[in-house]
């Protein structure tokens, strides 16, 4: 599958050039065939559309799960060694319309509406106009939708593809949208909006007891792992956590599933009776959260999390080849750069140097909880006295240093970029001692990668822009 449009390009240029000489045919057309302007191939248009979306990844973030899975697990990462390589590759900018910098939200909505956003905006462009989103348009041709994340079910990314809101954080007004779009598929996090005012937990501002509500449309409601490996209806609601599903590190498997079980429990619902096929978002948001922390051992298993659920994706696409599987990302977090560094500050030398090889991955793999839940269980004050012994029982062989005990002790931060405390302070001390640096606890302006397999994979060919993205799948769903 690879390049096979380049190639018949450079055989129709050479044809072209050959004939100019002889017939004089304008040059213009050569040229067209050279840029490769990708073909109107949705001739046959897919029938299913999974989007595999992991927040917050770019290529760096991709290399790394590639490295760290062929070191630590000793298996291939699915998401470059198969959907990347052998499939369509591309690349979108993700600036916002106010500014350079997206928020997932902007994002999203660029990808999901084709029109650009600003930041915060839900599919709301910035003179207050809603733009419809995928999952609408899919819904509204008669093909079933899905939503799955390891966030909230309102959080930005899954609103953005399918409702619509001024600001992303008007989320009891978002779960009440979804009650009315009644995606056929909702998985995720967030049970605090759907509980009415007064029960456990809840963050609702009305008695409304929205879980009952979509019970009452049909839906067979799943709060646990095994009730969503026993599920079986067509039309299901997951909620597996009150707020955001936790980091792999700390995650319960008995009470919240893994992004893998809940993509095969999101693709057995939407292909049961599904004459007009089906769109599909899933999407791993603790890859996201573990670049905005800094955390490089909590990034590493959120990707391989991811990538247990693209190779799901990948398996049913192979039995159902009218499927087209798409892998992307929304902008990349945290400014993630491993790279090489000094061992101390004693000497600036060649000798006191190191580069991150696998000897600084294994200690990166010996870390068992992550900067999330060191913050949970230390509170906002720690004492010193437990946050060495914390470190001690879950960041073996790691040395925090006097500088930066400090001003976790203090609750300061040195730089004004680095505002996760004291997530980011931990991504320091484990920086030093594995080269596994980061620049920002916020979003950059990398680009991001799109692998597409299947039918209309052609079109995210190239560099482009994000909102290029949701042009050709609004394309596609309309079958043009
Ligand atoms: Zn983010």
């Amino acid at each position: 599958m690879r390049q096979p449009y380049l190639k018949s390009n450079l055989v129709a240029l050479a044809t072209k050039v050959l004939a100019t000489a002889f017939a004089g045919i304008a040059l213009a057309l050569t040229v067209d065939a050279l840029i490769g302007v990708p073909a109107a191939n949705a001739a046959q248009p897919p029938k299913n559309i999974i989007i595999m979306f992991a927040d917050g990844a770019a290529p760096t973030q991709w290399d790394f799960g590639r490295y760290s899975s062929r070191v630590l697990r000793g298996q291939p990462f699915v998401t470059t060694d198969i959907v990347f390589q052998q499939g369509t590759l591309g690349m979108l900018s993700t600036h916002p319309s106010n500014g350079y910098v997206t928020d997932s939200a902007a994002a999203g909505s660029a990808m999901s509406t084709g029109h650009k956003v600003n930041n915060g905006a839900v599919a709301v462009t910035p003179d207050g106009k809603p733009v419809a989103t995928v999952m609408e348009v899919a819904k509204a041709r008669g093909r079933r939708i899905g939503l799955v994340t390891t966030a909230t079910v309102y959080d930005a990314t899954p609103a953005a593809f399918s409702l619509h809101a001024k600001l992303r954080w008007q989320y009891q007004a978002l779960v009440d949208q979804y009650l009315a779009l009644e995606p056929d598929v909702l998985m995720g996090g967030g049970a605090d909006y759907f509980l009415p005012k007064g029960a456990p937990g809840s963050k609702r501002n009305d008695g409304k007891d929205m879980i009952a509500a979509f019970r009452a449309k049909g839906y067979q409601v799943m709060r646990n792992t095994a009730e969503l490996n026993a599920a079986t209806g067509p039309k299901v609601l997951g909620l597996f956590a009150d707020a955001d599903m936790d980091f792999e590190l700390d995650r319960d498997l008995a009470r919240q599933p893994a992004t893998a079980e809940m993509t095969a429990a999101a693709l057995n619902a939407l292909s049961q009776a599904s004459p007009n096929g089906f769109v599909l978002l899933i999407e791993n948001e603790n890859i996201d959260t573990a670049g905005h922390a800094n955390d490089a051992a909590s990034l590493m298993r959120a990707l391989w999390a991811f990538d247990d659920a693209v190779r799901v994706a990948l398996d049913f696409q192979r039995r159902s080849p009218d499927t087209l599987l798409i892998v992307t990302s929304d902008h990349e977090s945290g400014g993630f750069s491993p790279t090489e560094a000094l061992r101390d500050l004693s000497k600036v030398s060649w000798e006191n140097r190191f580069n991150p090889g696998e000897e600084q991955l294994r200690l990166l793999g010996r870390i068992t909880m992550s900067f999330n839940a060191v913050r949970e269980k230390l509170g906002g004050r720690p004492s010193g006295e437990a946050l060495d012994e914390l470190l001690a029982r879950h960041f073996r062989g790691f040395k925090l240093d006097p500088d930066l005990r400090e001003l976790i002790l203090k609750q300061q931060t040195r730089e004004h970029n680095f505002t996760y405390l004291p997530h980011n302070l931990l991504g320091r001390m484990v920086a030093r001692q594995t080269g596994y640096y980061w620049g920002t606890s916020g979003h950059t302006t990398q680009p991001v990668l799109v692998g597409a397999i299947g039918p209309g994979a052609e079109l995210f060919r190239g560099y482009q822009d994000n909102t290029d993205f949701g042009k050709h799948l609004h394309r596609l769903i309309q079958g043009k």
